[in-house]
């Protein structure tokens, strides 16, 4: 997919140039593109080379207003809910027909922005935003409430209405399919919407904002926000006029954000926190497949997945084949320009992170895990981190901080278990709760696994398979709510109970 023009024989020392104009760099408020009032701007990186890519303005406080303002008045005086679902339906269909028109210079704006492969990007990531922005596109239009029976001589209905004002906060980590999980369920549904988008990746969401004007949709909304958590995004939580909010990120940030929104209007929260998914190996399990999968469970996307299955279980009987096979594939993933043909590893987002996986895996190290391969062979220059493998020798250790929080990076910890018993605790014995994986050919122990395991999603067989309609969030502290699938429509839905008398009771 128009990858040859990226692809040259460049090595990272060299970084290929994305062949992309970067056109939008403002923030969009009330179908605008707009300085910030401030007139602030900072440096979005290439995490190739911490080069600065370009300047963007620097939205705050004051530009949450304007936009929350802009957001408010399509709200209120239309024609955005007012319009018919199936006129707004054609809008998002449209949208996503230019989403996959520009595909190619979209999938380079991310890559550039935010160091994944290119490949993944152009060939797996906007597609999936444009088929996302199809499904909500279909629900449109199917939206409705019910008649309900009552104990009297009254007709009752219920309507599903629009929320009003979306406030949403996105992550970098997949900036512009976070964008779609967010915006399409809430203009779907007929609310106005105010995003802020990360500050590591503020680009693909303003380019595919100007789409969305090509797609027709009426001026305020959509409002775009480029900026930082403290200044934007908190006056976004605490906006009086903002009437929902939902929230991708670190489970610290979800506590505030809620903290936020209490604090002010009351207004419903959902939130998409972080994970430390488990991922059990039975003794039974086609190992070759367990292996490859259990590795793109954790090494997809730099290892920067809130989902990664990043303790990876394995019965103890095929321990040791597993964690040979599983070092050399990790050993064998190609790591560098993610604009390359063939690179399944680019950069991490930042020095920032890469120094704290590199923490981790150090602390790994000395609280006794066996460092199978990479973890000190990396460039600084180009925060390229080679693929990390650590291993733990002691299935008792599941105490150790590697095995406990976080990294989001390429560290795979990989864990020995004795029984299906033991290893369901184990697993359950964490905060989070957002994924889960179980390798078995035995239908009973999937059923078993899947059902015991306190997890927003349970993998069978597979991981990270992530259709449209496949509902997706967290248990304990991964979250509250579900985006994608029908569940998503119900956080941008009010339900409206609408009682009538009647004059002559029933039968006349
Ligand atoms: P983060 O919480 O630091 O930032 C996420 C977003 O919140 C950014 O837009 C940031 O600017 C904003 N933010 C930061 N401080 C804020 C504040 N005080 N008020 C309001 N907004 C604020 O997280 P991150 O480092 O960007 O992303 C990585 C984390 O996100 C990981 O923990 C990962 O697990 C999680 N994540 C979860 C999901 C999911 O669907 N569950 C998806 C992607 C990432």
């Amino acid at each position: 997919r128009g990858l040859q023009k990226y692809s040259t024989a460049a090595a990272i020392d060299e970084p290929i140039t994305p062949p992309v104009d970067i056109n939008y760099t403002k923030l969009l408020i009330n179908g605008k593109f707009v300085d910030a009032a401030s007139g602030k701007t900072f440096h979005t990186v290439d995490p190739r080379t911490g080069k600065v890519i370009v300047d963007v303005a620097e939205g705050d406080a004051e530009d949450v207003n304007r936009a929350v303002s802009a957001a408010r008045k399509a709200f209120d005086e239309g024609p955005w809910p007012k319009m018919t679902a199936y006129e707004r339906s054609k809008i998002l269909l449209k949208f996503a027909d230019l989403i996959e028109k520009h595909n190619d210079a979209i999938a380079a704006l991310e890559t550039w922005d935010n160091g994944k492969p290119y490949e993944q990007a152009a060939n797996i990531e906007i597609p999936m935003v444009a088929r996302l922005f199809r499904y909500y596109a279909g629900w449109a239009d199917k939206i409705h409430g019910l008649t309900v029976p009552a104990d009297g001589p009254y007709h009752v209905q219920t309507l599903h209405e629009p929320i009003g004002v979306a406030g949403q906060i996105i992550p970098w980590n997949f900036p512009l399919l976070m964008f779609s999980w967010k915006v399409g369920p809430a203009l779907a549904c007929g609310n106005t919407v105010v995003i802020k988008t990360a500050e590591q990746t503020p680009l693909s969401a303003l380019y595919v904002a100007n789409l969305f004007h090509e797609a027709g949709l009426p001026p305020g909304v959509l409002n775009v926000i480029s900026g930082y958590g403290p200044t934007a995004g908190a006056a976004l939580c605490s906006h009086m006029n903002v009437d929902k909010l939902a929230f991708t990120g670190s489970t610290s940030t979800g506590k505030l954000v809620l903290e936020l929104a209490a604090k002010s209007n009351l207004k419903p929260v959902t939130l998409e926190l972080g994970g430390k998914s488990p991922f059990i190996i039975c003794e039974d399990a086609d190992i070759d497949q367990a292996v490859e999968t259990a590795h793109f469970a954790l090494f997809f996307n730099q290892g920067q997945c809130c989902c990664a299955g990043s303790r990876t279980y394995v019965h103890e009987s095929i321990y040791d084949e597993f964690v040979a096979k599983a070092k050399a594939r990790a050993a064998s993933r190609s790591v560098g320009d993610p604009f390359k043909q063939g690179i399944e590893q680019g950069p991490q987002i930042d020095p920032e992170q890469f120094n704290k996986i590199l923490r981790y895996i150090r602390s790994g190290v000395e609280s006794g895990a066996t460092l199978e391969t990479g973890g000190t062979n990396w460039d600084r220059r180009a925060t390229t981190l080679s693929p990390q493998f650590s291993r733990i020798n002691n299935c008792l250790q599941d105490d150790m901080l590697i095995a406990q929080d976080e990294i989001f990076g390429p560290v795979q910890t990989i864990l020995k278990f004795k029984s299906i018993e033991e290893v369901i605790r184990r697993a359950n014995a964490s905060e989070y709760g957002l994924a889960a994986g179980v390798f078995t050919q035995n239908l009973d122990t999937a059923n078993t696994v899947s059902r015991a395991l306190r997890a927003g999603t349970v993998w069978i067989n597979c991981y990270d398979i992530f259709d449209a309609g496949i509902p997706f969030g967290g248990y304990k502290m991964s979250g509250i709510g579900r985006e994608k699938g029908i569940y998503s429509l119900q956080n941008y839905l009010q339900v409206k109970a609408v009682v009538t008398a009647l004059k002559n009771p029933a039968w006349l």
